[in-house]
């Protein structure tokens, strides 16, 4: 936990023009890092003071090296385009001493970004129009980056969309069966096997120079988009610490995964899961309105992939840590990963059904 010493010490680094007040409350719903909101003691202005999770993310310097990057070519797109970069996208707030980021004394690192004001950030699809907007926003930020040089990027995470190696993974935590929960899970490792020829469908597209490698995002839930309080536009993507070198199917399905369901990512009632195709072709629209113009016939059928892959690659993530005894996604109740991962699969399954529908609805007459 933070101190408020602590959250005062890391606010003093930086340069926000002057003291700030802090609160040690936690703000928003974040569940990676640590995020706080500073105010300037005359109330003038606020900022978002976050201390990184450096369990998750080893590197903080050179995560912080792809987020000023990143924002920097952000930043100059949107000034060509006419655009707001004071809201836009995020601002990197440096040091006092000119670093982007405050190391502790305790081995924490914290950086800070304007507040980007007057807007609203989503926790669930609550209507059409919001799902569109977020997908909109999402396809303008890949847009965005098409030129940027993919591999200057830190890799913050290594192999996370790399769903053979993940297929691997699983295999291992299979053979080792720990606490020997393989039993359970007969039908589930059924469903994994049948599907590891799957697992290489992107990757080997990439291989064979079939779709470009992009600049992806790699966290493209609603609550990762900051849209307008006043006009419900889509303004601005944050949480760029899983910025990679990736395919743009990663974001667009880790969207779908999240975004067109109407059910919990741990619904333990396989009855209530729904893969909503119908919000699956809201988004697509929406995505390919900003994004599909630079999209090859290849690149916009590695999307409909995207959603199959990205959602079987999770619950096979899911059924991983079961297996190996829940140390990496927290769990609240005994079999909450299995759960988690049923949840993935049928999802999946409802996806493989549909299939040929979500191939022409991002490839209409292979367009
Ligand atoms: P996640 O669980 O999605 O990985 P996280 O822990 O990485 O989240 P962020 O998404 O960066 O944290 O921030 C948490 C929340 O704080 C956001 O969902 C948003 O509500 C708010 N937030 C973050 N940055 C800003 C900003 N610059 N301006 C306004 N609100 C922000
Ligand atoms: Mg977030
Ligand atoms: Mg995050």
């Amino acid at each position: 936990s933070v101190t408020l010493s602590l959250l005062q010490s890391a606010a003093n680094a930086f340069d926000f023009g002057g003291p700030v007040l802090c609160d040690a409350h936690h703000y928003g719903e974040g569940h990676i890092n640590d995020t706080f909101v500073v105010w300037r003691e005359d109330h003038s202005k606020r900022f978002i003071l976050q201390r990184i999770n450096t369990d998750t993310f080893t590197n903080p310097v050179g995560l912080m090296e792809n987020v000023c990057g990143v924002t920097r070519h952000l930043r100059a797109k949107i000034l060509a385009e006419g655009g707001d970069p004071a809201r836009e996208t995020l601002n990197v707030i440096p040091t006092l001493s000119g670093s982007t980021c405050y190391l502790d004394a305790d081995g924490g690192a914290w950086r800070a970004y304007d507040f980007v004001e007057d807007t609203i950030c989503l926790q669930q699809v609550g209507s059409e129009a919001d799902f569109r907007t977020v997908a909109e926003t999402l396809g303008k930020f890949q847009n965005q980056l098409e030129d940027y040089p993919a591999s200057t990027l830190h890799e913050t995470i290594a192999r996370f969309h790399d769903t053979p190696n993940r297929y691997a993974n699983f295999e291992k935590a299979l053979a080792a069966d720990a606490l020997g929960r393989a039993k359970n899970i007969t039908s589930e490792i059924e469903f994994i096997h049948a599907r590891e020829q799957d697992c290489h469908v992107l990757l080997d597209q990439l291989a064979a120079g079939e779709i470009p490698l992009r600049v992806t995002h790699n966290d493209t839930k609603i609550n990762n988009v900051l849209i307008d309080a006043a006009t419900g536009k889509g303004i601005c993507v944050i949480d760029l610490d899983t910025v990679m070198p990736g395919l743009s199917a990663y974001d667009f399905g880790d969207s779908i995964r999240t975004g067109a369901n109407d059910c919990a990512e741990d619904e333990p009632d396989q009855s209530k899961v729904h893969f909503d195709l119908h919000l699956y072709e809201v988004f697509a629209k929406g995505y390919l309105s900003t994004a599909g113009a630079s999209m090859s016939i290849a690149e916009k059928k590695s999307l409909a992939w995207g959603a199959r892959l990205m959602t079987l690659e999770c619950g096979i993530r899911f059924l991983t840590d079961y297996l190996e005894g829940d140390h990496y996604f927290h769990i609240a109740r005994p079999d909450h990963n299995l759960d988690r991962a049923r949840t993935q699969f049928t999802l999946v399954r409802q996806m493989e059904e549909v299939f040929d529908q979500m191939l022409e609805i991002v490839c209409p007459d292979n367009h």
